[in-house]
């Protein structure tokens, strides 16, 4: 078909409003996500309402061998909904609608487009509970969390979004519509096609439906922050709170420069603000007196791995204040300077050699780095910053320094990415996280149901 044959027969699957073309005034917001540094302008936007219409889509870019890109909130930290080679950018944020809560089950099921922060708290609001809370959740979509395999804080307690999706329909590039699982808390039929796609960052197939697992809500929280006078110090106390037989819902990690640059984006001091590293741990559950019990446990253990304070948010107010705060740490640290974010996961035990390393790596190259994460999870992002350097120095030296920034997180027994995906900005990466046997194997599977890699070309497969 020609350019303006398969223009038309797009207005027809979803109605000429909802196809956008450069000259439209939203086009531009499409052509980035939050990935800094990066511009692709796809070749037009469409908007489906319904499973139905994304099937047509597909089917069409199938036949004439079109790139599909599908994108949710557009949050993205590794450039996975860029439409690098142009072609159909297929943005599902008008399926947003939740299609079923069901309070016998403890199963919703929902479009891809809902956004994460409206899902949890519209649960909440039925004392129903999603727990992966990535710090984006304002903006991001249920469908970006899945393709994402998103985590958040709450990972060490309750898992990522893996944990939680029982149930997929998906559109195949050949247009075929599937469904995977359902509400069944065993299910051994087949292979785990679920979990197949879960975490294939828009290249094996555009979700459309999601079959998610719900938990009660807990009811009560408290809230704890320690600083430390160093990151070691910091860092040994993870495994001696839960040695404790205490798992937090959540033990975050800020280093000093994260919380100066809190401050000066929000304009507020921060408490703590003067140490070199600050954990955030809270925990929940159904029972005051035991929460009660468990922060005075954590304080004791706190204590005798040499905290320097511990302060006990008192109310709701000020657990809210300091999630606030923890929340805008990554546009915080952004706002500095251009930046490249690596998103670094070890174990756990092993998060103050990574921490030192990385700012021996950066000294090393003259670059500053700025990293804070989750302590619990061993997910570290660490934030290069350009600030000061020539563009020359920051182009030819940024890839050498990130490279063995990743480098080091491997060979401390960790991996490229624990919650931001591969995307386009760190395929090339790849090889030093999986050996040829094991990136075959991800190439047969693309190839089995993509042939003429038409998903999400150019992502998530080296
Ligand atoms: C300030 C900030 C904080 C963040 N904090 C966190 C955090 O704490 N934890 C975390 O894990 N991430 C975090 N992120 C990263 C980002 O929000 C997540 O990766 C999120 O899951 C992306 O969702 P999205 O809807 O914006 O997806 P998009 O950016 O639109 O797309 C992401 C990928 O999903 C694919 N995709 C989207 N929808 C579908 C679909 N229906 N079917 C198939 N593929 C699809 C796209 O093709 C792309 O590959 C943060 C980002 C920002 C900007």
């Amino acid at each position: 078909l020609s350019k303006e044959k398969w223009f038309s027969r797009l207005e027809e699957i979803v109605g000429a409003e909802y196809v956008l073309y450069p000259t439209h005034d939203d086009f531009s917001k499409y052509e980035h996500d939050e990935t800094e540094d990066l511009k692709f302008p796809p070749t037009v936007v469409v908007r489906p309402d319904d499973a139905r219409q994304v099937q047509e889509i597909v089917k069409l870019a199938a036949s004439e061998k079109i790139p599909v890109v599908p994108r949710g909130g557009g949050t993205g930290l590794s450039g996975g909904a860029l439409a690098v080679r142009g072609g159909i950018l297929l943005t599902l944020e008008r399926m947003n609608r939740i299609l079923e809560i069901d309070d016998q089950n403890f199963f919703a099921v929902v479009q891809p487009g809902l956004i994460t922060q409206v899902f949890q708290e519209t649960l909440e609001a039925r004392g129903l509970f999603y727990p992966p809370d990535p710090a984006s959740r304002g903006s991001c979509t249920i469908g970006g969390n899945i393709a994402e395999n998103a985590g958040g804080p709450r990972a060490l307690k309750y898992g990522v979004t893996k944990d939680y999706i029982y149930g997929l329909k998906a559109v195949l590039a050949n247009g075929e519509a599937v469904t995977f699982g359902g509400k069944r808390l065993k299910d051994v039929t087949g292979y785990n096609l679920v979990q197949l796609l879960v975490g294939s960052e828009g290249t094996l197939g555009v979700v459309t439906e999601a079959t998610i697992k719900l938990l009660p809500f807990p009811k009560y929280h408290r809230t704890l922050l320690a600083p430390f006078q160093s990151v070691q110090k910091a860092a040994e106390s993870v495994p001696a709170i839960m040695q404790r037989g205490i798992i937090p819902c959540a033990l975050e990690f800020m280093e000093n420069d994260a919380l100066k640059a809190i401050e000066n984006y929000r304009g507020v001091k921060v408490r703590f603000s003067d140490y070199p590293a600050l954990l955030l741990i809270e925990v929940d559950g159904n029972n005051e007196d035991v929460l009660d019990e468990e922060i005075q446990s954590i304080a004791e253990v706190l204590e005798t791995n040499d905290v320097s304070d511990v302060f006990v948010a008192e109310n709701a107010a000020q657990q809210k204040e300091i999630w606030d705060l923890r929340r805008s740490a990554g546009e915080a640290v952004k706002s500095i300077s251009p930046y490249k974010e690596e998103d670094t996961v070890v174990p756990r035990s092993k998060l103050p050699e990574l921490v030192a390393g990385i700012h021996q790596i950066c000294d090393r190259w003259g670059l500053r780095a700025i990293s804070y994460g989750h302590a619990g999870d061993g997910n570290l992002h660490c934030n290069i910053l350009k600030s000061g350097l020539s563009d020359e120095k920051w182009e030819k030296e940024l890839p050498l320094a990130a490279e063995e920034i990743l480098r080091l997180t491997v060979s401390l027994g960790g991996t490229i990415s624990g919650e931001h995906g591969i995307g386009y900005t760190q395929k090339r990466f790849l090889p030093l996280a999986m050996k040829e046997a094991e990136l075959e194997v991800i190439r047969s599977i693309k190839k089995a149901l993509d042939p003429d890699n038409i998903l999400n070309p150019d992502k998530a497969v080296y």
